[in-house]
């Protein structure tokens, strides 16, 4: 971690690992970009640019092939742009089938030239998977500001994203509710003062379940999150606590924090989103009901802060909140996510790789729940590690990693 100087008592700095303040809002209003707009975060957001009151409007809203959905979503919001990323679902869409006004660009290549815009002032990437690192790239390199959902973006190339946000003068902040809530309490002190970074875990549909028990899970039973409603691909990986393993590995890169200073625990009741704790012993909290508007809301407005959508905690009707270890033998997935974020490199974009096309073989019913952690395992052990891959490298271990998978899922 870099050691900043102190800051007098009363500078408004930050410490050197939260981002650097994004541009001023200006008065008429920041135009979005919404990169899967159809998807959980996607609509949540579209729901945080609605309740703005004109600070934020949609320019852009791009999904894969939820015609349908994305079209609803045009004549509600009328952006600038809809980006449809898969050629054969942008061939069903009628002339006239979208609002006057609104222009239609299909295919992956249209996103990213258009994320570059220089009317989008702020972009969300909330694309599901590696699929999302390509157009978030784009947006980087175009020096924007972006509200980061897409951690998938992180664990396979962070080391590679960090510097070029740092070179475009772009900047990234955090969606994912664990790493808004660090980025917050990270206000608190300065980064020499950090002794640990916390992220809280709800421990997914399987808490209390035992080892044996979950090898016979269904695809049904592992889709019910406790707490959170979210696409599929990342609720599977909350009941793996694959979810946790991959935000270590974002929590190295975005924060710059060494993976020794990482921790987690289970939170039940998901209302604690994470936690810092400084040299004092003081522990820094950021705290509200399990609902993306309020991460959403602060990616686009920081620094500054307003009223909006997100729900509210009551604290009338009494709150309870507990914190219990994980237990790394039921939560295998655990330790390859504190092994990759210790190892860098090439470590994260294998497991990611090899995380989604086991979630793939799961949810199509080939896999067993428990084969998923143990196939990541076997990919990440087996891989020919590089200590500081290229964009190509990153590609051609992501394909190997999946073609691995699917070969065991076939023995
Ligand atoms: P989702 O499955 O609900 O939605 C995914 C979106 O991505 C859809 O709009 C879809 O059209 C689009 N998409 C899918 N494949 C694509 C492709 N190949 N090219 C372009 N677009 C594509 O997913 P989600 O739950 O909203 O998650 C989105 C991202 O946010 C993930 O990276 C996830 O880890 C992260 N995230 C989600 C939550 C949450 O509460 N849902 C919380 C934290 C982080
Ligand atoms: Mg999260």
């Amino acid at each position: 971690m870099a050691a900043p100087s102190r800051p007098p008592a009363t500078s408004r700095a930050l410490p050197a690992f939260v981002p650097a303040t994004a541009a001023a809002e200006p008065a008429s209003g920041l135009n979005v970009a919404v990169l899967g707009s159809t998807g959980s975060i996607g609509t949540s957001t579209l729901e945080v640019l609605a309740g703005s009151a004109g600070r934020f409007r949609p320019h852009l809203l791009a999904a894969h092939s939820s015609v349908a959905a994305i079209l609803e979503q045009a004549h509600q919001c009328r952006p600038a742009w809809v980006v449809v990323t898969d050629p054969a679902a942008a061939a069903t869409i009628g002339t006239g089938a979208l609002p006057v006004g609104t222009r239609l660009a299909v295919g992956p290549e249209a996103l990213d030239e258009l994320v570059a815009d220089p009317a989008i002032d702020r972009v969300v990437s909330a694309i599901v998977g590696a699929a999302g690192l390509r157009s978030t790239l784009a947006a980087l390199e175009a020096g924007k500001t972006v509200a980061l959902a897409n951690k998938e973006t992180l664990v396979m190339a962070g080391p590679l994203v960090m510097r070029l946000a740092a070179a475009r003068g772009a900047t990234l902040l955090p969606v994912d509710s664990e790493h808004s809530a660090i980025h917050q309490a990270l206000r608190s002190g300065t980064s020499d003062e950090v002794v640990r970074i916390i992220l809280t875990a709800s421990g997914g549909p399987f808490r209390t379940r035992s080892r044996e028990s979950l090898q016979t899970v269904t695809r049904e039973e592992a889709l019910r999150h406790p707490t959170w409603s979210m696409g599929p691909k990342i609720t599977i990986d909350s009941a793996t606590m694959m979810n946790k393993a991959l935000e270590l590995i974002e929590a190295r890169w975005l924060f710059g924090c060494p993976a020794e200073k990482l921790a987690v625990v289970v939170h039940p009741q998901s209302v604690v989103h994470s936690l810092v704790e400084f040299i004092d012993g003081s522990v820094m909290a950021q705290m509200g009901p399990p609902d993306m508007k309020l991460p959403i809301q602060y990616a686009l407005s920081y620094p500054a802060r307003h009223d909006g959508p997100a729900r509210r905690l009551d604290f009338t009707q009494g709150l309870r909140l507990d914190f219990e270890p994980p237990d790394p033998v039921r939560f295998p997935a655990l330790r390859l996510g504190h092994e990759a974020a210790a190892r860098g490199g090439s470590c994260g974009a294998v497991l990611n790789a090899a995380n989604e096309e086991a979630v793939r073989g799961f949810l199509a019913g080939e896999i067993r729940f428990t084969d998923i952690a143990d196939m990541c395992s076997r990919v990440l052990d087996e891989h020919a590690y590089q200590a500081d891959p290229s964009l190509d490298d990153i590609r051609r271990l992501d394909v190997w990693a999946r073609q691995e998978v699917v070969k065991w899922a076939r023995v």
